[in-house]
């Protein structure tokens, strides 16, 4: 059999490569892909002596090993990557730790303890991923950030998958939820769920459950409408269960709106207002008003023409599939908790929850703050129409209302959602998409994003600085003095 013998360097390490004549192209590219170590979705580039780039294929001119070509690994795609791998510049990091933890066991028949170079080569492999990992974090949330540095390249370690919970998740938590369900919350819970101070971060998922029961119930909309305790638990294990493991628009999120609804109601005293079906639209509202989730926002939906935004003709895309998901929900009959209500009053239900839920596409902020403001001056609770505006603006302001709480509540809700906002401009960029300003990484900061938004949704409004905006000003004044670093 007729073979070429071709003399090459890889990192500076001279190869030879040998092949017979006839054999397919792809059987030399691999030989050299395995020349490299490199992965399969590296890009390899072979260089003659001259400099020019040559095509890796069975026509190689043969050469000797004073004229030896450079083979090099120039780029890593990163998205091709399947989950749990972790690369990193062409480094395929478990591969690494594969080919140690190999190397050790061999090492191990021969001698009964780990050699030191081979205990420093895994600490030196331990540090690098600790670092990579640190770094993917601080990417992510835009930390150390400078300014005076011109664009950032897009994060390598973005996702662009539609976090869904495991079925294994959900049913650990349901039964912890099951579990939880039937003890006593305790008074001074009870009182502290009103709070607008409350703080999410310290319950778990399956304990948030438990406090939206306690809503259903000290609401009396459990007595009032015969809610049977395992359909309301349902109800809310499904709606757990259609909220993605996504940075912010996550079951986190919907309980910390529909907790400041819960509280609205109470520190305004609606109850002696409004009926009690409307109280129940805005809570049912809250809770789903976020439902399926996917962390790209209606810009992205209609610029990418997702699935989304051609079902509903780019309006409101994802507005329109929170409420259809609720609905979803609630057609069925285990977790349907208005199955004991007359169709008049599902119907009734249907239609404001429709609206609330609508009402959260922030496009449509001043069209309904305008509105809202006309009716102030003569505000009417006997008048339907006034109702519905009042109920869509409770439920605008649950939703935009981190800011309103304690910072150490407020700041991580701010992290979570610039991951979010970072996550879709790195992939607008990568996928050649407009960039959505307020979400480049390369553009924003953690003040300069809560000036913007705030000064957009209630400066302007209300005519003087509110306290919380103040205070991201002194951060960013801090933050922009000469020599210093953004740190976020
Ligand atoms: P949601 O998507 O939660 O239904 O609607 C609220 C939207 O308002 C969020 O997606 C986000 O764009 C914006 N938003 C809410 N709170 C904040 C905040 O604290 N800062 C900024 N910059 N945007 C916010
Ligand atoms: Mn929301």
């Amino acid at each position: 059999m007729e073979t070429k013998v071709i003399y090459f360097t890889v990192n500076g390490t001279p190869e030879q490569a040998e092949f017979p004549v006839d054999c397919p192209d792809q059987d030399v590219k691999d030989l050299f892909r395995s020349a490299a170590e490199a992965g399969p979705h590296d890009i390899l580039k072979l260089y003659s002596p001259k400099g020019s780039i040559i095509n890796i294929s069975t026509r190689l001119e043969p050469n000797s090993p004073s004229s030896c070509y450079r083979l090099e690994v120039v780029a890593t795609d990163c998205s091709h990557q399947p989950p749990g791998a972790e690369l990193a510049g062409g480094l395929d990091l478990s591969s690494i730790e594969k080919r140690l933890q190999c190397l050790e066991r061999n090492i191990l028949i021969y001698d009964d303890k780990t050699p030191s170079v081979v205990f420093e080569m895994k600490k030196q492999v331990d540090s690098f991923r600790e670092k990579l990992e640190n770094v993917e974090h601080l990417s992510w949330l835009g930390l150390f950030k400078d300014l005076s540095e011109g664009t950032h390249k897009p994060s390598p370690f973005y996702h662009k998958r539609t976090l869904q919970k495991t079925r294994e998740e959900c049913e650990r938590v349901r039964e912890k939820f099951l579990q939880m369900s039937s003890l006593e919350v305790s008074e001074e819970v009870r009182n502290y769920l009103k709070t607008p101070t409350f703080d999410n971060w310290q319950w778990e998922d399956a304990e948030i459950m438990v406090l939206l029961q306690v809503m259903y119930t000290d609401l009396d909309f459990v007595a009032s409408f015969n809610i049977e305790p395992e359909t309301l638990q349902q109800f809310l294990f499904e709606v757990y269960r259609r909220y993605n493991n996504i940075p912010f628009h996550n079951f986190k999120h919907c309980f910390c709106v529909t907790q400041m609804m819960y509280g609205l109601i109470w520190l305004t005293d609606l109850r002696s207002k409004m009926d009690s079906i409307n109280l129940l639209i805005m809570l049912t509202s809250a809770v789903c008003h976020d439902l399926d989730h996917t962390g790209y926002n209606n810009a992205y939906q209609i610029n990418a023409r997702t699935d989304l935004a051609l079902r509903y003709n780019d309006i409101s895309p994802l507005e329109n599939h929170h409420c259809a998901v609720a609905f979803e929900i609630l057609e069925r009959r285990e977790s349907n908790i208005f199955r004991n209500l007359s169709p008049d009053q599902y119907k009734r239900i249907r239609e404001g929850m429709i609206k609330c839920i609508l009402a959260t596409d922030m496009t449509r902020h001043n069209e309904i703050l305008n509105k809202f403001k006309s009716t102030l001056p003569s505000f009417d609770f006997t008048n339907k129409e006034h109702k519905d505006l009042l109920m869509m603006i409770l439920i605008k302001v649950s939703d935009i209302s981190n800011e309103a709480r304690p910072m150490e509540v407020a700041e991580p809700w701010l992290d979570c959602l610039l991951q979010e906002f970072f996550n879709q401009s790195d992939v607008e960029k990568l996928e050649g998409l407009p960039v959505t300003p307020f979400m480049d990484r390369d553009k924003v900061t953690k003040p300069s994003s809560q000036i913007g938004f705030i000064s957009i949704t209630s400066l302007s409004q209300c005519g003087r600085p509110l306290t919380t905006t103040l205070r991201w000003r002194r951060l960013w004044r801090r933050n922009n003095r000469p020599g210093l670093k953004v740190r976020m």
